[in-house]
């Protein structure tokens, strides 16, 4: 696997990921989780995002200090990446966040959108799709594929969950896009489930499963 997938190892992830597979665990218990899991995974991913010095006035004096350097957009593909924007917004509060809506054929299990209403011109440097399922990565590659024809600089992935036919997929078709996981499961079923996943992320967020 590609040096671009990064999977997370770290023990609060590994904790919430657990929680939030259980089936017995309730929607409102699963937002909360996803969420958290969302800024963990955020932390990982924004590592090398660009800084520019500044000088700060202290109650005691002057100290060096740092600000975000580039303009950064969330993208959430609708449904379930909904459930891992919030907290990344909060975390960067003056992000732009632009909502893509994908659904998938259910015969060609291919993505069709539905929702885009990106400007014109691109209006940030950096991109993070948010999608909590990496399933047969074809949403993920078709986001992918509007955010560069947007022209948008650079364009990171943000998932929880991911099966290795969908990592394989996305980093193919765009190998220039790093992947942020929690796990990358055993495969995809015959339906386009991830196994053993957690089942259908949309509604288990929304409670119409
Ligand atoms: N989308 C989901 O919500 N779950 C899966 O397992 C695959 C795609």
């Amino acid at each position: 696997m590609t040096s671009l997938v990064h999977v997370s190892n770290h023990p609060l992830v590994l904790h919430k990921l657990t929680l939030l597979r259980d089936s017995r665990t309730d929607p409102k218990l699963f937002r909360e989780l996803l969420r958290e899991m969302a800024v963990l995974l955020a932390y990982e991913a924004t590592t090398d995002l660009a800084t520019k010095e500044l000088v700060v006035t202290t109650p005691m004096g002057q100290a060096q200090g740092y600000q975000l350097a580039e303009r950064i957009g969330l993208v959430p593909v609708l449904r379930a990446g909904m459930g891992i924007v919030e907290g990344i917004w909060n975390l960067m509060p003056n992000t732009e966040v632009w909502h893509i809506g994908l659904f998938r054929d259910e015969q060609t299990l291919e993505p069709v959108e539905y929702y885009n209403r990106l400007p014109v011109s691109p209006t940030v440097d950096v991109c993070l799709v948010l999608d909590p399922m990496l399933a047969t990565g074809g949403s993920a590659v078709a986001t992918v594929d509007i955010l560069k024809r947007w022209g948008a600089g650079r364009i990171k992935f943000l998932g929880v969950i991911a099966a290795p036919e969908g990592v394989e997929r996305l980093t193919k078709a765009h190998p220039d896009v790093p992947v942020y996981l929690a796990a990358i499961d055993e495969k995809l079923n015959e339906i386009g489930y991830i196994v053993p996943g957690l089942g259908d992320a949309g509604d288990r967020l929304f409670g119409t499963g």
